[in-house]
């Protein structure tokens, strides 16, 4: 084992921890960026990962985030503790608690906005994650999913819940589009569990609570540790106890632009999106917030990069 979070064990790729850092989000909330980071930018067609507390919101408003808009991709929320309560312009009104699963698809164009409501728990904590959508998905029409039940099951001290995808014998019903995994591990003190891996895709595990051990790598909250396909398995094991979450996909090997509340293809596309935003197109109208939506910031006056996974810049954008 190395100091610099490079783990190299016999017959094991190298896995390693990148360490994420944190944004301001709105006026009330700082989260922890995870995904996209230098050099790691996706994990499948996982593209952007961010975790927010455990925050104390007892008498604060909690989480406010207005109407914005997306395009090429779903959003996966996913809390520890708290109450949000998600609207869109398909007129969807869903509160999610702890162990559900929000599932929106932007497809072409959809916004949504997403609060605490009043009264809520004295904590927050969850994940957001976005999914890139592969050409194929990413002009179709928005869809809303929200499943209050998700396949899980308890063995070794370690409960395993999958939201997304498939994972030994538990398969979440949630649609994706292409081979993708997400699933949270709570791992009792002293647990010790084997995953079982698929060579064809690439993995990441963060901790939203408690440290870990992977392949004798450590993991704790704010890190997100890589670790790179070709993998048969993984041994998790944690001495106190651990609540992780697994990330897995196959490598998306489309190249991106990503800006602001758009995944696309092209500058040209993102500038279009923004356009349409602001003219009131595209992306319809979500009725019920107590206040205004969010507008565009401005586009820097270069082009936008087009990068592939590896973060390479692709001429052409
Ligand atoms: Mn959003």
């Amino acid at each position: 084992m190395s100091t610099d979070g490079a783990v190299t064990l016999a017959g094991l790729p190298a896995s390693v921890l990148l360490p994420g850092h944190d944004v301001p989000l709105g006026r009330y909330t700082t989260v922890r960026r995870l995904l996209p980071q230098r050099p790691r930018r996706m994990i499948g067609a996982w593209c952007f990962v961010d975790a927010f507390g455990p925050d104390d919101v007892l008498n604060r408003p909690g989480m406010q985030v207005p109407p914005h808009p997306h395009t090429g991709l779903q959003t996966v929320t996913w809390l520890v503790a708290g109450e949000v309560l998600h609207r869109d312009s398909l007129g969807s009104l869903q509160t999610i608690l702890p162990g559900q699963l929000n599932l929106m698809t932007s497809g072409h164009g959809i916004s949504h906005s997403e609060e605490s409501p009043a009264e809520h728990p004295p904590l927050m904590h969850g994940l957001q994650l976005w999914v890139a959508l592969p050409e194929d998905a990413r002009h179709q029409p928005a869809r809303f999913e929200h499943h209050a039940e998700l396949p899980a099951a308890t063995a070794g001290g370690v409960t395993t819940t999958v939201v997304v995808g498939e994972l030994g014998a538990l398969r979440s019903p949630a649609r994706v589009h292409t081979p993708l995994l997400g699933a949270e591990l709570l791992l009792e003190a002293g647990a010790r569990t084997e995953l079982k891996l698929r060579t064809d895709f690439e993995y990441g595990l963060l901790s939203l609570d408690g440290a870990a051990e992977v392949d004798g790598a450590e993991l704790t909250p704010g890190g997100l540790l890589y670790l790179g396909e070709e993998r048969t398995a993984a041994t998790v094991t944690s001495t106190g106890g651990a609540r992780l979450f697994l990330l897995g996909g196959e490598p998306f090997e489309e190249p991106l632009v990503m800006w602001w509340n758009f995944v696309a293809r092209s500058d040209a596309e993102i500038r279009q999106a923004r356009e349409e935003w602001t003219a009131g197109d595209r992306f319809g109208v979500v009725r019920g917030y107590a206040g205004e939506a969010l507008p565009a910031p401005a586009l820097p006056t270069t082009k936008l990069k087009v990068r592939d996974r590896h973060g390479n810049t692709l001429s052409g954008g």
